[in-house]
């Protein structure tokens, strides 16, 4: 759409870190066409529509690198169990739900997303085909992804491992039908990527599949890496090396590849990747539920690694991610001040871009680039007294103040008012598909329980 927004505090994100003061910034249809003071944009864009931002920032759209907005329906219970997450919840929960479950949790996802401010959501997971359409009718900007295995990994939670074709050929198919349903769809504002699932349960196979797929599609590439004890322990025993090491001789490290987690890392992993220039997608806050994440950070960052934020499983707040990010990012060092608020809300903007390989398009507020950004009210009890924005937004933002969202240079949210979707509604059929789920996933796994609220009367 072609408007205006005038009086604002405009956090810029460019290359110079500029916070501007009383400025203004033009939108002329799915992009930034100038930023500049209130009265130059008022001159030269006088005949566009105005929205006057007076007491308002307007701040980049925040880029989620790193997300699985299905397992939403997991929220509330293996944040505080003792039991194994990823194999003994996520995996067999993901198999057991049906489509529309995972569409309408995947759309209450969407919602909080867009509550805190994010325009980017980075989602490799399972089946996403059967929920693509969803997401992208939201008008959000997506990076999609097949979380390809060849392991079976509805036995690995029994401590079994074993690589079957025929059953990576499923997650290939998938992946395949994704990229030719939606890569470069939506006037580009929906992508594909090529993800492998994790090293312990990639053979050296699928891994080559995935890369022919990159190559023949030019797509970036996504894994999970050195996320749990078990996934290096099985790769010790499988391949006789670290995670990181398995990556590089499968030909899967470079500047296109993200790895998330890195929690299990050594310092040499650490090098190996830096050298590679692989990005991390860090999810700090999902991660430190059962204590504070272990990753390396404070090697990770001295490395000069790219390190975008995500919030990976239960949780869409951005907000979130960044708080318990600079808690963690500090506790790596020891404690102290280091990384500053600005590195935090980097890695919640322009590292995510960089990520995506995508700065030139999204990640800060210029001219030319998509008009993908959020606006904040400035008058909340949490971001006054203001002395230093960047630090208010880290150490004390929520979702609460985020007033409006536009991607593309629509607006999906205006004065607190989600457009793209009836919250109501979305938050109703969640809550019938979780129920569904869990039920499906107990009948599927009776050593699973299901929590008792989710009891049928
Ligand atoms: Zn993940």
């Amino acid at each position: 759409m072609d408007i205006k927004f005038l009086n604002a505090t405009v956090i810029t994100q460019n290359g110079r870190r500029e916070l501007l003061c009383n400025a203004g910034v033009a939108v002329e249809g799915t992009r930034i066409a100038a930023v500049g003071t209130s009265a130059e944009i008022a001159r030269a864009y006088a005949q566009l529509p105005t929205v006057d931002a007076t007491g308002k920032a307007l701040m980049p759209g925040l880029v989620n690198a790193h997300t699985h907005v299905v397992l939403l329906v997991l929220r509330g219970t293996v944040e505080d169990m003792g039991a194994e997450a990823i194999y003994g919840y996520m995996t067999p929960i993901s198999f057991a739900m049906t489509q529309d479950e995972r569409r309408a949790i995947a759309l209450l996802g969407c919602i909080e997303a867009l509550r805190s401010g994010t325009t980017t959501i980075v989602e490799p997971f399972r089946h996403v085909v059967t929920y693509a359409d969803a997401m992208a009718g939201t008008g959000m900007r997506l990076w999609f992804s097949e979380s390809c295995a060849d392991a079976l990994t509805l036995k690995i939670r029994s401590g079994i491992y074993e690589f079957d074709q025929a059953w990576g050929e499923t997650f290939l198919e998938r992946e395949t039908a994704l990229i030719e349903g939606f890569h470069d769809t939506h006037g580009g504002r929906v992508q594909c990527q090529v993800a492998a699932h994790a090293p312990d349960n990639c053979s050296p196979w699928m891994l080559r599949k995935l890369n022919d797929l990159r190559d023949k599609h030019g797509l970036r590439r996504t894994v999970h890496m050195a996320q749990s004890k078990g996934e290096v322990a099985q790769v010790q025993r499988y391949a006789g090396c670290t995670p990181a090491q398995y990556l590089e001789r499968n030909d899967w490290l470079g500047p296109d590849v993200v790895g998330a987690h890195w929690t299990y890392c050594t310092d040499d992993d650490v090098s190996l990747l830096a050298k590679h220039g692989v990005h991390m997608a860090h999810c700090a806050a999902n991660s430190s539920r059962r204590g504070p994440h272990a990753a390396p950070l404070a090697k990770i960052l001295d490395a000069g690694v790219n390190v975008a934020l995500g919030t990976d499983n239960m949780t869409e707040d951005m907000f979130q991610a960044m708080t318990i990010g600079s808690i963690v990012h500090r506790g790596s060092y020891g404690g102290g001040t280091n990384p500053q608020p600005q590195a935090l809300l980097d890695g919640a903007t322009r590292n995510g871009a960089l990520s995506l390989g995508v700065l030139d398009q999204i990640g800060s507020i210029e001219a030319g680039k998509k008009a993908d950004l959020a606006v904040i009210d400035l008058d909340g009890p949490s971001m006054r007294p203001q002395i230093n924005l960047a630090s208010n937004l880290v150490h004390y933002g929520h979702p609460g103040m985020v007033e409006s969202v536009m991607v593309d240079g629509e607006f999906l949210m205006r004065d607190g008012k989600v457009l793209c979707l009836d919250e109501k509604e979305v938050a109703r059929n969640a809550q019938a598909a979780t129920g569904g789920a869990w039920r499906r996933l107990h009948e599927k796994n009776p050593d699973l329980p299901l929590p008792d609220s989710l009891r049928a009367d």
